[in-house]
């Protein structure tokens, strides 16, 4: 495969904070951009080349972007995997729309990560209210009740301590809709590895960071990990197999527990640049966004090289007001999202202290 030119064309599906930090490394490297996003100030489209604004599976749309774009990328795991799969017929997307299919419900997602030999926390499945006292009694006792769909940063979760605590109906609580009850997992802490592989099956992985979350999101990505250099090979390990049994191109997050003897477990992948990779464009060369372009677009992939270490937070919220004082530290550097409403909750941007 020959590497597109500079001056291609590429397009990203989803206009959040990701779809932008991709963007101004595509910039970087000469390509052009367009964004497709229902919204007309996407954080993403304020950077872009061009913008069609529309919805994710609006045909006429998809088309268009297909017909303009040399090669497709998407920068959120719930785009709708049909439309996906029938653009990759006119123009190549990447990765490929399998790597969606497995990453948009938590039982397949689990069930492909066991088979791959990637051990998971138990899980057991939920389709109607009679299962849910019998699936968290199949995972230990304690759960935490996830909806298989659709749910990201903690939301679509119910915590369940003891079988004492499913009072009521807690199928409806979760939205009536199908899940799985997952072991709670006693961990020593979370890290993750991003992954990326190139169209001829080379891949690099950054060294993993360890990530702290508050209220189901993350909150902190911290790199060294301070974890044993076993557990950071089986953490790669487990991305690399993951990455090749989805002949997946460009870059990946996969989320991991590590228990107190050294083991891993996956907690879940991501099949996009993740959050707990945004320290990368701090203090790596490639960092994430620029690895996934060149995945995406042919050019040689090259392993990280990593400057110095650092920590990442996220401004979520009214965090975002600390900006001014953020710019006074030397050795930070600050990055925001061009969104202009902080609601609660709401990544606005994030801050990585270099040392
Ligand atoms: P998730 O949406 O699956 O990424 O979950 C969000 C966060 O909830 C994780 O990063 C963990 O901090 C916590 N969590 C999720 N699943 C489990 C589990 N099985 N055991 C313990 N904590 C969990």
């Amino acid at each position: 495969m020959t590497a597109l030119p500079i001056g291609a064309t590429i397009g990203i599906i989803g206009g959040g904070q990701l779809g932008r930090m991709l963007a101004m490394a595509a910039a970087r490297l000469g390509f052009h951009v367009i964004i497709l996003d229902p919204a007309s100030d996407s954080p993403a489209g304020q950077v872009a080349d061009a913008r069609i604004i529309a919805d994710y599976d609006n045909p006429t749309a998809l088309a268009e972007l297909a017909q303009r774009c040399d090669v497709i990328t998407y920068e959120f795991e719930n785009v709708p995997v049909e439309g996906v799969a029938r653009l990759g017929e006119r123009s190549p997307v990447r990765p490929l729309p399998k790597a969606l299919e497995m990453a948009q419900d938590r039982l397949v997602e689990k069930r492909f990560l066991n088979d791959l030999d990637i051990a998971t926390a138990p899980f057991a499945e939920i389709d109607s209210q009679d299962d849910v006292a019998g699936a968290v009694e199949a995972v230990g006792g304690r759960a935490i009740l996830k909806t298989r769909r659709g749910g990201y940063d903690g939301k679509g979760q119910l915590r369940i301590d003891d079988a004492d605590a499913i009072v009521g109906n807690t199928f409806d609580q979760l939205g009536g809709v199908a899940a799985i009850a997952e072991g709670i997992i006693d961990f020593e802490c979370e890290i993750s590895v991003i992954c990326a592989r190139s169209i001829d099956g080379q891949t690099a992985c950054f060294e993993p960071a360890r990530n702290v979350h508050r209220a189901g999101i993350l909150a902190t990505s911290t790199v060294p990990a301070g974890v044993s250099d076993e557990t950071l090979k089986a953490a790669r390990s487990a991305a690399v197999t993951l990455a090749d049994a989805l002949e997946y191109v460009g870059v990946l997050g996969l989320e991991l527990f590590v228990l107190a003897d050294g083991s891993v477990l996956a907690n879940e992948f991501a099949p996009r640049v993740h959050n707990s990779g945004h320290w990368t464009e701090a203090v790596c060369s490639p960092d994430q966004f620029e690895q996934h372009i060149r995945a995406i677009t042919g050019a040689p992939l090259v392993a990280p090289t990593r400057t110095a270490d650092c920590v990442m937070e996220n401004l979520i919220g009214d965090d975002v007001d600390r900006v001014g004082a953020l710019l006074t530290e030397p050795g930070s550097v600050v990055h925001l999202y061009g969104k202009s409403e902080a609601r609660a909750g709401r990544k606005m941007g994030h801050v990585t202290r270099i040392g």
